[in-house]
């Protein structure tokens, strides 16, 4: 992008914001101080600038500065270099870390003669390694609302893209070109759904518009980047309002393409996934745990079931194995897209391949079911199932009930187990021979 140089920025003095030192964290206020009185410039920048600006507490406090990163490594004993693309500094502290970034440029005058930008054919950013100007770092980032710069030394505001305009207005906008910001760097669209969701913000026509021609660039995105994505999309609390306006977009199908396409078949699809994204988004507002393996789960539930169906019906092989096989195959489809680390797909397919087997009530191995370690993400992957009509209530219920028993109680519930046998359970073996039963005259 041409950063439009030598514009003189909008400044908000002090008295006209609402940003005040009170709601920066103590540690990004004392890296700013710090910065400034070594006689370099020290701004709050990003999502937390934005954020206090919308009223809303920040998850986090990024700063710029024209310190080099190992200026800025000198005047901190607590910071460590990170970063290939683009080094940045972090300044660790007990419990956070503050992260200050060397304005960057569009290219070129770079201070430490490293390589240019260098664009794909499709106008991707392959390389970005160069130092620049407020103004140009201002340039460079994606949306308006995240280019704003609170100055410690005077406590005023800068704004060299409006960003300031579209807080009021409540609406996110692309810096620049949007179709050259969106093939610069795909991810964005997916940003752009993000935040909207997040802030409640409305996306800009001219921002907005060019998604759906420029989905498909989602496709030739590095899978590792769009899984960090996903966990910013999907577990942080604004899932469901992040899907769908992800779906609206156009930008659902390039991310899960096998969930799109199970989506468009079955009318069960949407309920039953929009009902687990509401779970994860209760979960995460009471400060429950929760994990990427349960929503590729869900994701691939139907995908996954429908193929193994479809093996089934090829070969003479059980459900489990057919559902075992349908996982891999699918999992190693979905994670070309969007990267889930094996350390969740493993657990993942276990949760799946774990369905069948709660069909069976009776049992010792029914029973034993319940201590297997993927149990219960594989039970509320069932309650999901029963809720949306897949799977019987009464099943679902069971499974409830019997995690509530004392050990006597589940002995029971599970057939009586150990040496004595009772209900349905038994009473299949019972029924293989019932003719020489009645010959024998001893069955009922
Ligand atoms: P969140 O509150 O969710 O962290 P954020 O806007 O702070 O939102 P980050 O990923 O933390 O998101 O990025 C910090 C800042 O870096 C952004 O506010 C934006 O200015 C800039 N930025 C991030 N990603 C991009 C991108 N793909 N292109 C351009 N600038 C970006
Ligand atoms: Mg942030």
């Amino acid at each position: 992008m041409t950063s439009t140089s030598e514009t003189a920025p909008r400044i908000i003095p002090r008295a006209e914001h609402n940003i005040s030192r009170a709601n920066i964290s103590r540690n990004a206020v004392k890296v700013l101080y710090r910065l400034k009185d070594a006689g370099y410039q020290a701004l709050l920048v990003g999502g937390g600038v934005r954020d206090l600006l919308l009223g809303l507490q920040p998850k986090d406090f990024d700063i710029a500065t024209d310190a080099s990163p190992e200026q800025v490594r000198d005047l901190f004993g607590n910071c460590r270099l990170i970063g290939r693309r683009f080094r940045l500094a972090h300044v660790r502290f007990r419990d956070e870390i503050i992260e200050v970034a060397t304005f960057r440029g569009p290219g070129s005058g770079d201070m430490d003669g490293d390589d240019r930008r260098v664009l794909d054919e499709a106008g991707r950013i392959l390389s970005d390694n160069s130092f620049g100007t407020l103004e140009e770092d201002a340039w460079r980032r994606d949306f308006t609302i995240n280019a704003l710069y609170y100055n410690i030394a005077d406590f005023s505001l800068i704004d060299h893209v409006g960003g300031m305009a579209d807080i009021m207005a409540r609406q996110l906008r692309l810096i620049g070109d949007p179709e050259t910001r969106y093939r610069e760097d795909p991810v964005r669209m997916v940003r752009a759904a993000r935040l909207a969701a997040k802030l409640g913000l409305s996306i800009a026509e001219d921002s907005a518009g060019p998604v759906a021609r420029l989905a498909s660039l989602i496709d030739a995105v590095p899978p590792a980047r769009l899984f960090d994505e996903f966990l910013k999309v999907f577990q942080t609390g604004h899932a469901l309002a992040s899907y769908e306006l992800l779906q609206r977009l156009g930008l659902f199908e390039h991310l899960f393409p096998l969930t799109a396409m199970w989506l468009g078949r079955d009318a069960r699809a949407g309920g039953f996934i929009e009902a687990a994204l509401a779970n994860t988004d209760r979960r995460v507002a009471e400060g429950l745990p929760v994990t990427p393996m349960f929503l590729f789960a869900v994701f691939l539930w139907g995908p996954v079931r429908d193929r193994a169906a479809e093996i089934q019906a090829a070969e003479e092989i059980s459900e489990i194995q057919a559902l075992a096989i349908a996982a891999a195959e699918l999992t190693e489809l979905q994670v070309q897209r969007v990267a889930l680390p094996r350390r969740f797909s493993v657990p993942m397919r276990e949760m799946l391949q774990l369905q069948p087997r709660f069909v069976r009530r009776q049992g010792k191995r029914a029973q034993a079911l319940l201590t297997h370690k993927r149990f219960r993400a594989a039970y509320d992957l069932l309650l999901l199932r029963a809720a949306a009509g897949e799977a019987p209530q009464d099943l679902a219920d069971f499974w409830t009930e019997v995690q509530g028993q004392d050990e006597a109680e589940q002995r029971k519930s599970f057939g009586g187990g150990g040496s004595r046998r009772g209900g349905s359970g038994a009473s299949r073996r019972r029924r293989r021979r019932p003719a020489q039963r009645d010959a024998l005259g001893t069955s009922s």
